[in-house]
């Protein structure tokens, strides 16, 4: 039996002070949402859809309805799911008008033959599912949030990685990208390897610039690194030191490997980051690059 873990983060960035203790209750409810499917028997991949599915569905992250909008005042959404277990993931792009584009990556890798769908095509996939409910919408509603209310300069892209009980992994990534990006314009989060990775022996997800995250495949090399032998917390501050050498960029990981052991690193100045072990109970929440340095220092 493996300790089950989640560790959930809101987007790394310059996040103004007055924003962070949104950041963090909204990873908070998210990891208890995805923990108490864990703990109701489900798996890591449900646990890490109904987390992800929690934060595009809160209106208040960058991911789902509360998604920065492109140049065109519209919002493309991008997600993918990983299922380290299966060495499996299905990945959407610059979808327009789902709620929970994590669903959609699901189905895309569980009913389809292919893993990556992109733009207005998708959505035929979209209406497939819908059709056949795999999923319904989890609409705004649901979690009291008033999408009227929300504002237009949100918060930052979304992810987790989740080991259950059997030592499975799975991690996700869900954005609206950057603001104001070009129409069309995709970066790291649905792409295997960048925005998110996960197999037999650790999970990663990444946010960051995506033009940067995907040059050095951020999650990919965070967990060959574990597989090398390295730490899980060693292995997130390489991966983050191996971008600033490569890119000069800005990011941030999370990671989990098959032992429960948890990671986090950041060069930005906060990255919303909730981190459950074992139970509920046991739940920690921190925002800013040092505090981050802090509690993985010492909850190694
Ligand atoms: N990685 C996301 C992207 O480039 C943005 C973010 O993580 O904030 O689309």
């Amino acid at each position: 039996m493996t300790l089950p873990v989640i560790v959930v983060h809101g987007g790394a960035g310059s996040w103004k002070d007055e924003k962070i203790p949104m950041g963090i209750e909204f990873v908070k409810k998210a990891a208890i949402a995805g923990f108490e499917v864990l703990e109701r028997g489900g798996s890591a991949l449900d646990a890490a859809e109904v987390c992800t599915a929690f934060m595009e569905s809160c209106g208040k992250l960058n991911a789902g309805v509360g998604a920065a909008r492109n140049s065109d005042g519209i919002r493309e959404l991008d997600a993918m799911i990983v299922d380290g277990s299966t060495l499996d993931f299905g990945s959407v792009a610059a979808v327009v008008g789902v709620h929970n584009p994590i669903s959609l990556a699901r189905y895309i890798m569980e009913k389809t033959k292919h893993k990556f769908f992109a733009g207005t095509n998708a959505l035929r996939v979209y209406a497939q599912m819908l059709s056949e409910e795999y999923r319904t919408e989890k609409a705004p509603g649901i979690l009291n949030v008033n999408v009227e209310n929300i504002a237009p300069e949100t918060a930052d892209t979304v992810g987790c990685v989740v080991v259950d009980s059997q030592g499975r992994i799975a991690a996700t990534s869900s954005t609206g990208g950057v603001r104001n990006k070009m129409p069309g314009r995709v970066g790291d989060s649905p792409v295997m390897g960048a925005g998110a990775y996960a197999n037999d022996v650790c999970g990663v997800a990444a946010t960051g610039y995506g033009e940067h995250i995907m040059r050095v495949l951020l999650s990919r090399m965070v967990s060959l690194y574990v597989e090398q032998g390295t730490d899980v917390l060693d292995a997130s501050k390489r991966g983050i030191q191996l971008l600033v050498e490569k890119t000069g960029s800005e990011a941030g990981v999370v990671a989990a490997d098959v032992h429960a052991n948890i990671g986090a690193a950041t060069n930005a100045k906060a990255m919303p980051t909730a981190v459950i072990r074992g139970s509920v109970e046991n739940i920690s929440v921190m925002a800013l690059k040092e505090d981050i340095e802090t509690h993985f220092e010492q909850n190694l």
